[in-house]
């Protein structure tokens, strides 16, 4: 038998360069929190493979869901009938809207091609082309989720042109307002507001913007929350316009926000909802959410795909919402999500001066929650909030003595953040094991 460092040799010299990789190892089991490398080594793993095991590796009543689906039907091509676990996952959604009039559904198996889906449904609601999306928001790697996507320059850089007709506004975030971090969330909401008038005056007129498109909490932007009042101000405006307003909560949605979805804290009613994810806890599945008033106007035959809906996916999807429900998954994310801000806002107070320099500010909401670095003078991309008794690049350097001590990890955005992802049904002390994990990293680094 090979080795485990032949193997991964062997992937290094097979697999495409265009991948990253947090561990250059093969994965070789997972099992609630933890997950087993072909090395032998047990880790926490903090990333849930970036929000998608949201109720842990392998979860034994999803797994089994989907292997008894694998034993009925795999595959029901999604333009030649429905398959059951597609309509009985749909009966679970229901419930679950973050507003009553989304009860038109439609699965995909990416994050990306929900995004495609539902920018295409806008185009054919209003018939008008733009899309308006934020700074900082990714929705994914295919042309048209690319050119909406404003995180970082790395997913799109060499591959223009991207689809047209995208216009970009700020998000309600310090950074991209360049004002000071404790700017207060409505001051940030009234500035993005009043740029997206400007927008609408000066760049892209209402009769040509069919959406605009948002991650109300940022993820690979740096996890920040989008104010309630902000997501009311656009609901606002896209009302006064007939502007459709597409909400894509494909990292931040099902559960992992403490509340179905992150949408319901605001009311607001999105004309479309994207889920991904933690949707079937692993297995590929997206749901593009609309109301049927809208959705009846599309011709038959214009929305679908080979693998669209996939039976075993939504039958594991069926086995994670009836599992949130009986196991009171969302109690769990509040319950530790508090003990988690707790601890890292501890670190802002910290009796070592140099730890409480650096930690410049904890957010998220949930089990979705970021740790923000200070940066030194020349290294971030707003020197302004620079400190320069903090050593440079904290963020990654924090993840990797993670990943060194036993815990995978996750930066995000093109600030020192790094955040953590952890499973939505977490137990206290593997929770407490990683913060004890997190803490020590940034001890050594810092010094
Ligand atoms: N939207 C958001 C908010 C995401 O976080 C992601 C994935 N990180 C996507 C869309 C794209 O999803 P996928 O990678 O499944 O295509």
């Amino acid at each position: 038998t090979q080795s485990h460092e032949s193997f991964v040799q062997f992937g290094k010299k097979h697999v495409t360069a265009g991948l990253g990789r947090v561990v250059d190892a093969v994965l070789t089991k997972g099992e609630g929190s933890y997950v087993t490398l072909g090395d032998g080594r047990k880790m926490l793993d903090f990333t849930c493979g970036i929000g998608v095991t949201n109720l842990g590796h392998c979860h034994p009543k999803i797994s089994k869901a989907a292997a008894d689906q694998c034993m009925k039907v795999v595959h029901v091509q999604c333009s030649i009938a429905f398959n059951q676990p597609y309509l009985e996952l749909i009966e679970r959604l229901l419930p679950m809207m973050p507003h009553p009039s989304l009860d038109s559904f439609f699965f995909w198996n990416s994050g990306s091609e929900a995004v495609e889906a539902g920018i295409k449904m806008a185009r054919a609601f209003t018939g008008r082309q733009n899309i308006i999306n934020m700074q900082g928001a990714y929705h994914g790697r295919t042309m048209g989720a690319m050119a909406v996507t404003k995180s970082k320059t790395i997913y799109s850089a060499g591959f223009h042109p991207l689809m047209p007709g995208a216009y970009t506004l700020p998000f309600p975030y310090w950074h991209q307002l360049g004002v000071d971090p404790s700017t207060p969330p409505s001051e940030l909401s009234e500035m993005c507001l009043s740029q997206l008038n400007l927008l609408l005056a000066q760049a892209s007129a209402p009769k040509d913007t069919a959406a605009i498109i948002i991650e109300p909490v940022l993820g690979e932007g740096g996890y920040v929350p989008a104010p309630p009042e902000f997501l009311h101000g656009l609901r606002e405006i896209c009302d006064k316009h007939g502007i459709m307003l597409i909400i894509d909560e494909v990292q931040c949605g099902f559960g992992r926000t403490g509340k179905n979805y992150y949408t319901e804290y605001s009311g607001v009613r999105p004309d479309i909802l994207l889920s991904a994810k933690g949707l079937a806890n692993g297995f590929p599945l997206s749901a593009v959410i609309s109301r049927k008033e809208l959705t009846d106007k599309l011709p038959a035959g214009s929305m679908g795909g080979t693998y669209a809906g996939n039976a075993v996916s939504c039958a594991a999807a069926v086995a994670s919402a009836d599992a949130m429900k009986e196991e009171k998954i969302l109690d769990n994310v509040n319950a530790r999500s508090t003990e988690l801000f707790a601890a890292l806002n501890a670190l802002r107070t910290d009796a070592d001066a140099a730890v409480a320099r650096a930690v410049l500010d904890v957010r998220g909401k949930g089990l979705m929650v970021a740790v923000e670095f200070a940066s030194p003078t020349g290294t971030g991309p707003y020197d302004r909030f620079a400190d320069a008794g903090v050593p440079a690049k904290l963020a990654s350097r924090v993840a990797a003595r993670c990943v060194e001590k036993g815990m995978l990890i996750l930066t995000t955005s093109v600030y020192e953040v790094v955040r953590f992802i952890p499973p939505l049904n977490v137990s206290k002390e593997d929770l407490a094991e990683g913060v004890r994990i997190f803490e020590e990293a940034v001890r050594e680094v810092v010094k």
